[in-house]
């Protein structure tokens, strides 16, 4: 099969329909890292981290973009001499011309992401995510004339208004009257300039998720046909069932803790787990949070799981298993090392004809002996 060459936008933008750089932390310092959105690329090297090994190996393979699950540049960088291990790597991927771009939080918080890729790993069912986030809902409200109503909300639905958990094209309709004058300069598309009008309206109500506010606006006003388009965006306070962090789920059969542990142990190639004491014999319910998870304990507790699976646990943390929970702690490049897998496997769906890698190179700083 003959490969082709693609822009690095072009791959960011499918990386983006998977997890939008938008939904990620605060803290974070997800998306493109180093060069040019523009430049192509002849192939892309899968990593979780970008270290100076795995420039290295891109450099060998011809590959010039490194889509790593943790950036590289977290603070800022104030200088570029290669004192550090950080400044080394991007240097030396800038001086070959890589681009390096990661998806991190952002891909902790999809559906999709790093988390259901740890759930179907350990054969979980009916998997919901751990901690919802909130503040991510919109409500769109909007007037329009009684024969456009079904084009505008085709509009809505396909710039992706409308969600709501299985379901999709939601939204609520009522008739009414709306009035409006034009003022000197306007050419109203119904009733006559300077005169109050009055015009049968629908009211169409529809929620969407606030990354999607540019796309579902634009996608309002190029579908409706007044000169000046009535809308209104509320807030919503309600979760997100569908994005926030960490995830739980069930076994399809209860099976002994120990087992369990070793299974966990195999399937993740953990040097060594460290666990708490198991709340019972048995373990049916899992919940779990690829990388750093102290942050979702409480929660984990509050799934009623019998264990939480996660990685860089502190030791004060463990008590806060307090009886109720067994605490698992797998290793963090053991919990997210799938992540790869995914990334790749998204891209190769999506680009056919365009070079994946995965890294050879186990950048887990990690040993254990
Ligand atoms: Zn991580």
């Amino acid at each position: 099969m003959k490969l082709r060459n693609m822009k690095v936008a072009e791959i960011i933008s499918a990386l983006q329909n998977l997890s939008p750089e938008l939904l990620q932390e605060s803290y974070d310092n997800a998306g493109l890292i180093v060069g040019d959105p523009k430049s192509e690329v002849s192939g892309a090297l899968v990593c979780l981290d970008s270290t100076e090994d795995v420039v290295q190996e891109a450099i060998e393979k011809k590959c010039n973009l490194i889509i790593a699950h943790h950036p590289i540049i977290f603070g800022g960088l104030t200088s570029l001499t290669g004192k550090n291990h950080v400044e080394r790597t991007v240097m030396l991927a800038i001086k070959h011309d890589i681009a390096i771009y990661a998806a991190h939080t952002n891909l902790d918080n999809v559906q999709e992401g790093v988390n259901r890729k740890i759930g179907n790993l350990l054969g979980v069912q009916n998997m919901q995510i751990l901690d919802p986030k909130k503040n991510l809902l919109r409500k769109l409200v909007t007037f329009v004339p009684v024969a456009h109503a079904e084009t505008i909300r085709s509009a809505l639905f396909n710039a992706g208004a409308g969600h709501i958990g299985q379901y999709d094209q939601c939204s609520f309709n009522t008739s009414g009257e709306g009035s409006f004058r034009g003022g000197e300069e306007t050419k109203p598309f119904v009733g006559v300039r300077g005169e109050t009008h009055f015009e049968k309206e629908i009211r169409i109500e529809t929620i969407f998720e606030s990354f999607r506010q540019g796309s579902v606006i634009a996608a309002l006003l190029n579908a409706h046909p007044y000169e000046e388009v009535a809308y209104d965006i509320y807030p919503l306070e309600n979760e997100h069932p569908g994005i926030g962090a960490g995830m739980f789920g069930e076994l399809p059969e209860a099976i002994d803790f120990r087992t369990f542990v070793a299974q966990v142990k195999k399937t993740f190639g953990s040097g060594a787990i460290k666990s708490t004491t198991p709340r019972s014999d048995k373990v049916k319910k899992v919940a779990w949070c690829g990388g750093a998870g102290s942050f979702l304990i409480k929660k984990a507790i509050a799934s009623e799981a019998d264990v939480y699976i996660t990685g860089d646990i502190k030791y004060h943390e463990f008590f806060d298993a307090d009886g109720q929970i067994a605490i698992l702690d797998i290793g963090h490049y053991e919990s997210e090392q799938f992540t790869m897998d995914l990334i790749a496997e998204k891209l190769k769906e999506k680009f056919p004809k365009f070079a994946v890698h995965l890294t050879k190179v186990k950048t887990n700083p990690v040993i254990y002996y």
